[in-house]
């Protein structure tokens, strides 16, 4: 995207994309080139510039005063918790160290989702295609369980469906209403299923493994030899829309990519990773050899998927501080308010949790966000490793600079 002449990359969503424009208009930005209602409401979310303010229980306080007294809470906590971690690669890196010297347990706020995804790799391993192979190979795309384009308005004309020279010639939904808009020029049918997913994904896999299987659903015995007939198959699925025990879907979809890649091109593409996610989830597995959801500590790093669930954690009251990091949404607050905490979130956050009655117990520290007032890097859902550019400059210090701070200043 461009702001100006300034090249821009959307951070709203993990697509990242960079195909329109960006304008101010009247101070406000906005976008040009696209209608993606999730773009744009990330943008109307920072449209507020007002005098960022750190707080210490909710009295006004100075980013040095708030940052010491954060820092000297968060030395007393015994089994603190970083949750959020929404943030960009520096932040996360920065966040790492902290968490490593204070022993703290780490998850995202979506790692339930990510959960799902990463039991399933570390089960069975994984054939996982990027946008830029969708677009130049696929000619079919499955849509499991999701009509993609509610939470990633943007993903078909990534895939380059909009075109008329895509070599996809049919975009199938299985077990998802299929949006309003689709491409004129392609097949898009709907195969309702039996409403149960998991049980259509195993018939699916029996049927492409061309075993015989009585009573076959005739819709889905039809996409298994469309899959087998396939040059390159891609089966969409997105990790917030799985149904419960969403690892045994996700195994499911890759027992059918593999039986395909047998004969003939497969692969499956996962829609998730947003808000940092994917960026976090990276970054720890390099650093620790450890994914989120591990007790950070010099030794002994220990990572349990399920006991260090984030919000089951504080559910059980399980820690005694949280450390919230959200730079995207200001609306993103913490789940708990009776629980010592240190946020770090945009500006904006802090009035909000003063009207939710959260400043108690509560330090707010203001931060940038990555892709609108900071440059960074996040993960793309793909892998891909994407740069940001600030869009505008509200002198605000980025996630890295403060978790920086606050480990120098740990007594
Ligand atoms: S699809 Fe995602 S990355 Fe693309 S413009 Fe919309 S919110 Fe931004």
């Amino acid at each position: 995207m461009r702001v100006g002449s300034v090249e821009w990359t959307c951070p709203f969503c993990s697509l990242l994309c960079d195909g329109f424009a960006l304008a101010s208009r009247e101070g406000a930005l906005v976008l040009d080139g696209s209608d993606c209602p999730r773009a744009r409401a990330g943008l109307v979310a920072h449209q507020s510039r007002g005098q960022p303010e750190a707080f210490v229980d909710g009295a006004v306080a100075s980013l040095e005063a708030g940052l010491a007294e954060a820092a000297r809470r968060l030395a007393q906590w015994r089994q603190p918790l970083f949750g959020g971690l929404g943030t960009d690669l520096a932040g996360v890196r920065a966040l790492f160290r902290l968490a490593l010297r204070t022993g703290a347990i780490c998850d995202h706020a979506d790692g339930e989702a990510l959960a799902a995804g990463l039991r399933a790799l570390q089960d069975r391993g994984q054939f996982h295609t990027t946008l830029a192979e969708i677009r130049a190979r696929a000619d079919l795309l499955v849509c499991v369980g999701t009509d993609a384009v509610t939470h990633y308005p943007e993903f078909f004309r990534r895939c380059g469906l909009d075109r008329d020279d895509t070599p996809c010639r049919r975009l199938v939904f299985l077990g998802a209403e299929p949006p309003t808009q689709l491409p004129a020029h392609m097949e898009t049918p709907r195969i309702a299923g039996s409403g149960d997913l998991l049980a259509d994904l195993q018939q699916l896999a029996t049927l492409v493994g061309a075993a015989t299987c009585r009573h076959a659903d005739q819709e889905l015995a039809g996409l298994a030899q469309a899959l087998r007939a396939a040059r390159y198959a891609v089966l969409v699925w997105e990790a917030a829309a799985l149904p419960r025990q969403g690892a045994l879907a996700v195994e499911m979809l890759h027992r059918i990519v593999m039986l395909l890649n047998r004969e003939t091109r497969a692969a499956s593409f996962a829609l998730g990773g947003s808000d940092g996610a994917a960026t976090a989830q990276q970054a720890f597995t390099w650093l620790s050899g450890l994914p989120l959801r591990t007790r950070l500590q010099a030794a002994d790093p220990e990572h349990d998927p399920v006991r260090f669930a984030g919000e089951r954690l504080l559910a059980d009251g399980a820690v005694d501080g949280l450390l919230w990091t959200w730079s995207w949404t200001p609306e993103r607050l913490p789940s708990v308010a009776d629980l010592p905490r240190v946020v770090l979130g945009p500006p904006g956050m802090g009035p909000r949790l003063r009207q939710a009655g959260a400043a108690r117990d509560c330090v707010f520290l203001p931060v940038a966000t990555p892709g609108l007032n900071a440059a960074g890097h996040l993960f793309r859902t793909d892998g891909t490793v994407v740069p940001l550019v600030a869009a505008r400059d509200d002198a605000l210090p980025g996630v890295d600079r403060v978790a920086a701070s606050l480990l120098e200043a740990l007594p």
